[in-house]
């Protein structure tokens, strides 16, 4: 079952007066409804400092992956065209999907495990919106078009010429690296090798990919120079449902109120009467989406942790310990212990091992060719020279591998008769399918009830498979 979401979590009524907010009125959205455009004061300390190691591990894995060959192959690819997934010097097929199902849900239950237990950890610190507009796009901002309060000061001013080229300037850079990543977006699909070659051609001898290619790049361009945050606050899905998993041991980044209030700015010395929060606003002017932390949880909140970092500037300026603003569960914040143990949590982590050992298992139990067996021909099987029975089968042969793998077909040990591949060898690529046609041939006396019971042997250098098979033939003998 469901917690329901704790009252204190809930975004309050609008404060009657002194409000710096005007209650349930988004940040971004101005009195008459239009965009307020959001320019979030630069912040350091620590919590933006291991981000931006988080951030730039991060870019360099989405920007950097498909360039990365692994034995030959690309570390990763979903191969859309071959409809087969290169992972590691692995090939994967749309066969194998079952193999991934208990994997997928360990994952999704990994990323329900971190919201319960960290809010949303994810939209702030991996997700590549946050990564992408925080670590790549803003920085670039800042360089050509100067600090928040330059860039809020010149958008206000009459346009001049210095605030054209750094506007051109600034959607140039943004669209080239739009371009780049729409091109790396679509070389998980097609190969970096390919879109290479792509970029280095005619467009007209690629047409459909050129397309893509300048449509991804319009996405990415309108999202990260103009849509913003407004995709957190208004168009991610993973947002509106993460509340739900929130409970009072969720360590969601949070204002303490009991510590902070009453605010205000008050003299350094002698505060009394009024709390810690000096009412600097800090955490709003840096806040991405335009939030004030102080008015409770809100879903526009991404978890990003630079109002943390805010307050605890302003906290040592004002020579207070740190945390007025900090990962902090409600009960932690109500100051009421809690009673057992975190179940639903340990429930999750249980879980997830489970589907994640399953999937494992089954990987790893997947032999290194995986093979099809199945009839050819119009009937089940022909009688040759009087007294043989023939049986005619396609071979599907998928090499899991990327070694290129030698092979022979043989009827298994004791079966009596023979098949077409008896004394000769076929190869295989890394990577690659084949079907291969199989002939059995085996003595008619050898039928009982119209069957024999056989097997076929594929074996190599590593590689010794057995394909159980029941061979048709006449029913009376
Ligand atoms: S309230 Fe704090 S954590 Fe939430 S989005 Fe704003 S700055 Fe980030
Ligand atoms: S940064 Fe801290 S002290 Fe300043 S307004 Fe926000 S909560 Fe209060």
């Amino acid at each position: 079952m469901i917690a329901p979401i704790p009252a204190g979590w809930m975004k309050p009524e609008p404060e009657p007066t002194g409000s710096s907010r005007t209650g349930e009125i988004q940040g971004t959205i101005s009195a008459e409804g239009g965009r307020v455009w959001l320019y979030p004061r630069e912040i350091g300390g620590r919590f933006t400092r291991a981000r931006r190691w988080v951030a730039w591990f991060l870019l360099a894995v989405y920007l950097g992956v498909p360039w990365i060959h692994w034995r030959g192959e690309p570390l990763m690819e979903v191969d859309w065209f071959g409809r087969k997934l290169s992972l590691a010097g692995y090939f994967f097929w749309a066969k194998d999907i079952p193999l991934f199902i208990p994997g997928f849900f360990a994952v999704v239950l990994v990323a329900i495990l971190a919201t319960a237990r960290l809010g949303r950890i994810w939209c702030g610190w991996a997700c590549p919106q946050t990564v992408f507009l925080q670590f790549l796009f803003a920085p670039i901002e800042r360089l050509i078009e100067g600090k928040a309060s330059q860039r809020k000061n010149r958008d206000a001013a009459p346009v001049d010429f210095p605030w054209i080229w750094r506007k051109a300037l600034k959607h140039a850079v943004f669209l080239s690296i739009s371009w780049w990543i729409a091109n790396t977006a679509l070389a998980y699909f097609w190969g970096i090798d390919n879109m290479i070659y792509a970029i280095g051609h005619p467009s007209a001898r690629n047409l459909p990919g050129l397309l893509l290619v300048l449509a991804f790049t319009g996405a990415f361009y309108y999202i990260f120079a103009f849509f913003r945050e407004q995709a957190c606050i208004m168009l991610c899905p993973y947002a509106r449902f993460q509340s739900v998993l929130f409970d009072e041991r969720t360590s969601l980044i949070a204002y303490d109120e009991k510590r902070g209030e009453a605010r205000g700015k008050g003299p350094k010395g002698d505060r009394t009467g009024l709390g810690d929060c000096t009412d600097c606003r800090q955490c709003v002017l840096v806040c991405p989406t335009g939030i004030d932390i102080r008015m409770g949880q809100q879903m526009e909140c991404i978890g990003c942790a630079r109002c943390i970092d805010a307050c605890d500037r302003t906290m040592t300026a004002w020579k207070k310990p740190a945390g007025l603003i900090r990962y902090a569960s409600l009960s932690e914040l109500q100051g009421k212990p809690l009673d057992g143990k975190p179940w639903r949590i340990l429930a999750y982590a249980g879980l997830a091992c489970s589907m994640a050992t399953v999937s494992a298992g089954l990987l790893a139990a997947r032999p290194a060719i995986s093979v099809d067996l199945m009839r050819r021909g119009q009937s089940p099987y022909e009688t040759v020279a009087g007294d043989s029975v023939k049986n005619t089968y396609t071979l599907v042969l998928r090499n899991n591998g990327s070694h290129r793998r030698v092979m022979r077909l043989a009827l298994g040990v004791g079966a009596a008769g023979s098949t077409n591949w008896d004394g000769r060898e076929f190869a295989l690529a890394g990577g690659a399918t084949s079907t291969v046609p199989v002939d059995i041939t085996v003595p008619a006396a050898g039928f009982a009830r119209g069957r024999y019971d056989a097997a076929l042997s594929l074996t190599g250098p590593g590689l010794s498979e057995t394909l159980p098979i029941g061979l048709a033939g006449p029913w009376g003998r």
